[in-house]
């Protein structure tokens, strides 16, 4: 039987087709985090797409259009969600001009001129209200603009949208870029023949998108250690009194499924004993340690305590496959951010193949200075764990194969 990694693996890749003299259009998933000054706080998703720009440059492409989302803007302009000030970064990184277009429809001309390899970035394609509806006509138009279409946001790509699935309905070429070739390669290694126990480490604020994948991910690992506002839903669960902490009252039955699910097939639950509770987030003046069953009232808890890192850190270092998503406390703020490095480091003193996926995973892996000491960091929160469940992704889906 060929697992859904196969799949994917056997789609055409950029080095597979010529783009000599075509409009290249390639989504790419610039979706960076920002702090509140909406400075980029970890470039990667960018750095992780030069390669494919880079590749379309140097064979002469006709013209380069990227497209991407950022953030999540309500199908309509926003500027707080421009894509302006990562353009810049883009400019920096590519070393190269890059041309802003607010309006791809009406820069049709430009696009098609190929005078120059020309890189063009659109405006956030999450102010069109098709995006998210992977709408016909959005998609017939971006279909449009380009002879090639090249898919190279892994971050984006368990999503059927306009611009990473309805779109490959109206072009002939279509190819995975190479970092969707590169994250599928390292998956591959971590779950076609993995070396057990195999561990899942979760956390994070995106509770209800990530808890039901939680259910189908449980058949292919061994232990489950769960931390950050994803942990609350769980102790809430289990009938713990979360006060003003971060939990999803919707998703409390779903974290009950999974223990029950996990029990059934033998895989080991690990949630904090210990919490690290405050009054507030913004003016917190008083931090405590508490046993997670007493979180005081009007606290709420906002990291792992020490006695959790422990026995989280145990559970890792047992462990001959990590894959960590989600941050195990508000990792921004300085006094809740322990949890989550010394998870980091516990992680990348390991040994053994450890896969991060997430962006505000992945931004704290650099913060606690372990980036060099993991395996793989990948571009894709949701889309990773997706492939983990055994899901093809959409985004690979209609592509070009090698078979065919
Ligand atoms: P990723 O980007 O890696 O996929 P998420 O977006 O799901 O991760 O979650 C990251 C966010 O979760 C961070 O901004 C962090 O502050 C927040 N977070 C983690 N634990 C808690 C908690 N206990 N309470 C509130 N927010 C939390
Ligand atoms: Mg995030």
């Amino acid at each position: 039987m060929t697992s859904n990694l196969d799949f994917m693996h056997g789609v055409k890749s950029l080095k597979n087709i010529d783009v000599a003299g075509k409009r290249v259009l390639i989504r790419v998933d610039f979706n960076v985090p920002v702090d509140s000054h909406n400075n980029i706080t970890d470039d990667r998703r960018i750095r992780s797409a030069l390669p494919s720009i880079n590749y379309c440059i140097d064979h002469n492409a006709c013209s380069i259009t990227l497209v991407t989302h950022f953030g999540r803007p309500k199908g309509q302009y926003d500027e707080k969600y421009s894509l302006k000030h990562v353009r810049k970064r883009l400019e920096r990184l590519l070393n190269k001009k890059v041309e802003f277009i607010e309006d791809f429809e009406a820069s049709k001309g430009e696009i098609a001129t190929c005078s120059l390899e020309r890189v063009f970035l659109l405006e956030n394609i999450r102010f069109r209200e098709g995006e998210k509806q992977n709408d016909t006509e959005l998609s017939k138009k971006l279909g449009s603009i380009c002879d090639v279409f090249v898919n190279d946001a892994f971050g984006t790509s368990h999503r059927k949208h306009a611009s990473t699935y309805g779109v490959t309905e109206y072009v002939d070429t279509k190819v995975a870029g190479f970092l969707m070739i590169k994250e599928i390669e390292a998956f591959s290694k971590a779950l076609l023949n993995p070396t057990r126990p195999i561990a899942l480490v979760v956390g994070g604020a995106k509770i209800s998108s990530k808890i039901t994948l939680l259910k189908a991910v449980l058949q292919k690992i061994d232990k489950l250690i769960i931390g950050g506002a994803m942990s609350n839903t769980f102790l809430k669960a289990l009938g713990y009194d979360m006060q003003n902490s971060l939990y999803e009252e919707d998703f409390i039955d779903t974290a009950r499924d999974v223990l029950d699910l996990a029990r059934k097939n033998s895989v080991k639950i690990y949630l904090p004993v210990d919490v690290v509770i405050t009054d507030s987030t913004e003016h917190s003046v008083d931090v405590k340690v508490v046993p997670s069953q007493d979180i005081l009232e009007g606290f709420q808890a906002v990291d792992i305590g020490p006695a959790t890192v422990k026995l989280f850190s145990e559970a890792i270092g047992l462990s001959n496959t990590i894959i960590w998503n989600g941050p195990m406390g508000i990792y921004e703020i300085d006094k809740f951010s322990k949890g989550t490095f010394k998870i980091a480091n516990a992680i990348a003193d390991s040994y053994v193949y450890t896969i991060v996926g997430g962006g505000d995973t992945a931004d704290a892996v650099d913060k606690a200075s372990e980036a060099e000491n993991f395996s793989f960091i990948s571009t894709g929160g949701g889309a990773s764990l997706e492939l983990l469940e055994g899901k093809i992704l959409p985004g690979f889906e209609n592509l070009d194969r090698m078979d065919t």
